[in-house]
């Protein structure tokens, strides 16, 4: 922690008036005019018969309206002769934290021997809420090791600070210590513990201490949805937001944002809808975060002209709400909107961050624009001085690769000032793969399963390689080591909403009441795939993502299954929506692109790294991806 001098004897007290213009002058905070209160602020009263009273101060205390109102009266304390007196020390100290002077908070706080309980809370509440949540754990450390007592205004700010940190360990010690100290029934403290052991990734404690919750809020609510939200369990989170409208709790922006994460997350389109309409009518439309992520969930569930209609919509438009919109037409393969939606954005005057670059770079990548992408990252560094993160190069790396410029690829991995990750490396073998090359893909794919023995995709890339080059052996030996290694592959799985519902699919899948129907489907559209000249591609079905044993294993991939039952429940020419958490396999895109043609509907399908639009039996990637 930064201290700014260690005083902390009462000696300090009665020289801080003459300590008062060394503190301005160091200018903690050069937003605040400091020297302008000093120097320029009406005088000083330090006449006795002008000394206001303690209750004068009290009142002064509370028409307190801004921070050079605050330093003033902070001076007057001092020269009045009160600079001991614990009301108005508590008071000041509370007031700088008000107006995030944390610092000159602290600089008072330092100079009182026994600080009050009162004291210490506030400061621990400024270092939490300011987001330093390491000084705010140090100063608690502190307030425990002088002998004070935590009590219940203490442990929601200290508990706000664990979960900052993403601290599991330290928080279940402090909820030790929230049973000690015998806060553990009070709901402000409980509605932290929930929010703290959800933040820290530990979902499952944070339900039982909400489940054990006598008196639950909006607070402790909203700390589980989001909870949920982030931590996947997308049921779980819609299931509990609904649970708390039951109960008559009214959801407020976060809980809103984290239903909305989930309907973009399942492509749960008619669902979002319905949360939109509820949006209206609780009138949150009018927030800009709240905007920005119905844009996102509509972009993700393939609903781009309601995306685009929001964001025209939108009067106010900061730098997160463009980013969004540039990422929907990214993931889209619509590149030229993307960048037309960038120039525009530069026009208007706002200014790109890192996010926007990302953002920009993805959509260059995923529609091969290798000039755009390449003055994109230039300007980053020259015209805005932001110095390229791993998303940058992953994206660069990936369009090089794309485009098949694999050495230039690798040069610019070479070239980073920093370690490059497993996914920069991960792009660049996505490259190898599409353009076949063996030789730099074997190097790359060894680097990669030495940097990330676990990750399943790898293998699988590597394995694909081999496979079209026909080097079985090789193909069996990766095998071999995945095996070796305990690496399983994740299991493919394909989301499909119908009425309100979303239905999940997996690999030969045969729980859904209508199977017989769905393989019956899937049957007679095969043999009419190939009368139109579809060749199975059996590489796919025995060393891709999730088959590895039969041709005809290809047919049910889960894909292919949701296809099949959204076709026998929807309407005639209506346009199927799936959600798929890996990437597409080859077979199953050229599968696609019959079906598409056979019973003119456009599919589109969302795989793990971006969307697929089928029509008249040809994709929107252009068959990169
Ligand atoms: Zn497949
Ligand atoms: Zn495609």
């Amino acid at each position: 922690m930064k201290y700014l001098c260690n005083l902390k004897s009462l000696d300090f007290l009665t020289h801080h008036y003459f300590l008062i213009p060394n503190i301005f002058c160091l200018s903690l905070n050069p937003t605040k005019t400091h020297d302008k209160m000093l120097y320029h602020s009406p005088p000083v009263q330090t006449t006795e018969s002008t000394e206001p009273t303690s209750t004068a101060f009290s009142m002064l205390f509370q028409s307190c309206r801004d921070y050079n109102h605050l330093t003033q009266i902070h001076a007057k304390v001092l020269v009045s002769g009160f600079q001991g007196n614990m009301f108005m020390l508590n008071k000041i100290v509370a007031l700088y934290i008000t107006f995030s002077d944390l610092q000159l908070a602290h600089l008072v706080f330092s100079g009182v021997r026994r600080p009050t309980c009162f004291m210490w809370n506030v400061m621990i509440r400024g270092y939490a809420t300011g987001g330093q949540f390491v000084e705010s754990i140090q100063l608690y450390c502190k307030m425990l090791e002088m002998g004070f007592s935590p009590d219940k205004f203490t442990f929601p700010f200290i508990l706000k600070s664990s979960a900052g940190l993403s601290d599991l360990e330290r928080g279940k010690v402090i909820h030790g210590h929230v049973i000690r100290y015998g806060v553990h029934n009070d709901r402000f403290v409980d509605a932290a513990l929930v929010d703290m052991y959800a933040k820290c990734g530990s979902i499952c404690i944070a339900r039982l201490v909400f489940d054990k919750m006598e008196e639950r809020d909006l607070v402790s609510w909203t700390a589980m949805i989001s909870g949920y939200a982030q931590n996947g369990c997308d049921t779980e989170t819609l299931e509990f937001f609904s649970l708390m409208q039951r109960e008559g709790v009214q959801p407020n922006r976060v809980g809103f944002l984290s239903v909305l994460l989930v309907c973009g997350h399942l492509g749960a389109l008619k669902k979002g809808e319905l949360f939109h309409g509820f949006i209206i009518q609780t009138g949150f439309e009018s927030d800009v975060s709240i905007t920005t992520a119905l844009i996102d969930m509509y972009g993700k569930c393939g609903s781009m002209d309601m995306a685009g209609l929001l964001f025209h919509q939108t009067g106010e438009r900061d730098v997160v709400l463009w980013s969004a919109i540039i990422a929907c037409h990214g993931m889209h393969g619509h590149g030229r909107e993307a960048i037309s939606l960038y120039d525009e954005m530069i026009k208007t005057g706002m200014k790109p961050n890192e996010v926007t670059f990302t953002c920009i770079l993805s959509a260059c990548s995923h529609s091969g624009l290798l000039e755009r992408g390449r003055t994109y990252f230039e300007s980053m560094i020259k015209d805005y001085g932001i110095k390229p993160n791993m998303n940058h190069y992953t994206c660069m790396v990936d369009l090089l690769g794309r485009t098949g410029l694999l050495f230039e690829a690798e040069n610019l991995i070479k070239t980073m000032p920093y370690e490059p990750d497993a996914s920069v490396w991960g792009a660049l073998l996505s490259g190898c793969r599409i353009h076949g090359n063996m030789h730099l893909g074997e190097r790359v794919a060894e680097k990669l399963l030495e940097l990330d023995p676990s990750h399943a995709g790898y293998y699988v890339l590597l394995s694909n390689l081999y496979a079209a080059r026909s080097r079985w052996r090789d193909v069996d030996r990766v095998r071999r080591l995945m095996l070796r290694r305990g690496v399983k592959k994740p299991q493919g799985f394909s989301l499909f909403e119908l009425d309100n519902y979303v239905y999940m699919f997996g690999v030969e899948d045969r729980t859904n009441p209508q199977s017989e129907k769905v393989y019956a489907l899937l049957e007679s559209l095969a043999s009419r795939m190939r009368e139109l000249g579809y060749v199975p591609l059996i590489e796919f079905a025995l060393h891709d993502v999730e088959e590895e044993t039969k041709e005809a294993s290809l047919v049910y991939h889960s894909e292919r299954l949701a296809i099949a039952f959204a076709l026998l429940n929807t309407r005639l020419g209506a346009t199927i929506r799936i959600t798929k958490n890996l990437r597409i396999c080859g077979d199953c895109h050229s599968a696609t692109k019959f079906i598409s043609k056979i019973v003119e509907r456009e599919i589109i399908v969302r795989d793990m790294n971006r969307f697929h639009h089928f029509k008249h039996g040809e994709c929107s990637c252009g068959d990169y991806w």
